[in-house]
């Protein structure tokens, strides 16, 4: 590879051990061991948008590959290192340039951690909404390329509910200018829209405009318990339906709730099947609508509903929900899951899993944003125990098979990665993917943008991929 331009040469990293911690995200490891990467690519940590600029000159000039990278939160293997690349990591670009009360917009870098844009907001009195259950160390622009989600996009969507207008460096080095600050603005296609989602595979956002909200009140949180998973889910529609939705809805399965209490005692009971965590924020109406999501879920055959004392008790709750990721890897490898299915088929959903994790022999506690059908099943296998682990590609590939054929999707919020390709095919079809192929091509003619993310090399996916 040629050598870069001396202002981007002082950002290679250098040190192989440094180097290593930027070649893995919180995806599985391959499926195949003997794809795994070798040393054979290059980090180059970005200041700013020149380093952004140069280093996609660069690429393009030598057919360099690049994989944009944020903190590397990826549950699908989009941000990690690939032979011959160049990891391009922009946390560095962090700056929190604007907080428009009037305008109701922030305008960030790419490299601004989602925690941190919640939390300036709120000082101004705002609310960003995506809470992506890593939001204490996930970035903006990983958000954005990933259109992500969370625990609260029942009530308040996904990114790109919020995101109006971005600044994305191509290949060459050209920066496009998309959308607008404005409250409203149809001039032409929506090529912010292109971008959220696109898992960097057209440019790198190098600026996010997005909305902030007023502040709502702060959430106050039930916890139901349930002897049986059926019982949870009932609860579940019976809140969908209500005319105030709460703003999170999220479920955990006996094994993530003994997953979290063996991981530090987050307040979760001990003995019962299912929990459902719930949330209003509603201005002036918080308590009302947790009482009577309360009466529903009673209804629903809920044992027994504890409402959050105070804010302390109902934020040791939401960490509870926040750990359990943590938690479930300290019992072992895992493939964390992602399908989403149409809320009336959750039930039907969940006893398939179940079904799954018997045929192959391998745990599957299951959690996640219930009020959306999103769930994370979690498959489980020991660390070095090769048999467990060709079940446990087994078992995901029979999860993905079960949410396609109740209606669902194979990616509710994580993406596709380089994990789930094959399944890209599956769902969406030949034709359509070539045709996603040709809006690549327009804006990344070369095909160096993260090449092995969503759609991979131009060869068929394989079932190893
Ligand atoms: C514990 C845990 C909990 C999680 N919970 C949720 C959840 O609730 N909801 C959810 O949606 N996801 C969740 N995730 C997945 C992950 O956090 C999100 O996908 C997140 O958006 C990734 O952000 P990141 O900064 O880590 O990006 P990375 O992992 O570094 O990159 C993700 C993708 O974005 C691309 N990318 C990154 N930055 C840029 C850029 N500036 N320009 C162009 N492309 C870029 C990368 O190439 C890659 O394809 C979770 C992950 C973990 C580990």
């Amino acid at each position: 590879m040629a050598s870069f331009p001396s202002n981007v040469q002082s950002r290679v990293v250098t040190d192989e051990d440094v180097k290593r911690t930027y070649a893995a995200d919180a995806g599985p490891a391959p499926r195949d061991p003997s794809r795994a990467v070798g040393s054979d690519y290059t980090v180059v940590r970005a200041r700013d948008v020149a380093d952004v600029v140069a280093v996609l000159e660069h690429a393009e000039a030598t057919g360099t590959p690049v994989v944009p990278q944020g903190a590397r939160t990826s549950r699908v293997g989009g941000a990690r290192a690939t032979q011959g690349c160049i990891v391009l990591n922009v946390e560095g670009l962090d700056a929190i340039e604007t907080i428009d009360p009037l305008e109701g917009i922030a305008v960030v870098g790419p490299g601004v951690v989602n925690a941190d844009l919640k939390a300036a907001a709120a000082e101004a009195g705002l609310f960003y909404g995506p809470d992506p259950a890593s939001t204490a160390t996930c970035t903006l622009g990983g958000n954005v390329a990933t259109n992500a989600g969370g625990l609260c996009c029942l009530k308040y969507g996904v990114t790109a509910d919020w995101v109006t207008a971005l600044d994305v460096v191509l290949p060459g080095g050209e920066t496009m200018r998309t959308g607008h600050r404005t409250a409203k603005g149809v001039t032409g296609y929506d090529l912010t829209g292109l971008v959220v989602g696109s898992e960097g595979t057209l440019g790198v956002v190098t600026r996010i405009v997005t909305r902030l909200l007023p502040a709502p009140d702060p959430a106050l949180t039930a916890l139901a318990t349930f002897a049986s998973l059926d019982a949870a889910l009932r609860g579940v529609v019976a809140l969908r339906l209500d005319r105030h939705r709460p703003s999170l809805l999220e479920i955990l399965d006996r094994a993530s709730v003994a997953a979290v209490q063996a991981f530090g005692d987050y307040g979760f009971p001990a003995d019962c099947d299912a929990v459902l965590l719930v949330q209003s924020d509603r201005p002036g109406h918080a308590a009302e609508d947790v009482a009577r999501y309360g009466e529903l879920l009673t209804g629903s055959g809920a044992l027994e509903v504890a409402v959050a004392e105070d804010r302390q008790e109902a934020e040791l709750l939401l960490q509870g929900r926040r750990v359990l990721s943590t938690a479930i890897e300290s019992l072992g490898a895992r493939i964390a899951e992602d399908v989403c299915v149409p809320v009336g088929r959750l039930a039907d959903y969940v006893r398939g899993a179940a079904e799954v994790s018997t045929r192959w022999r391998v745990p599957i506690p299951v959690s996640g944003h219930a009020g959306d059908g999103n769930l994370h099943p979690s498959i489980v296998y020991a660390h070095g125990d090769d048999d467990a682990r060709q079940r446990a590609w087994r078992a995901f590939d029979e999860l993905m098979r079960l949410g396609l054929s109740l209606g669902g999707t194979v990616a509710g919020e994580h993406g596709i990665g380089s994990v789930k390709r094959r399944w890209l095919v599956e769902e969406v079809g030949r034709g359509e993917v070539e045709r996603q192929r040709a809006v690549k091509a327009v804006f990344d003619p070369s095909g160096i943008m993260n090449p092995e993310a969503v759609f991979g090399t131009a060869r068929r996916p394989t079932p190893s991929d």
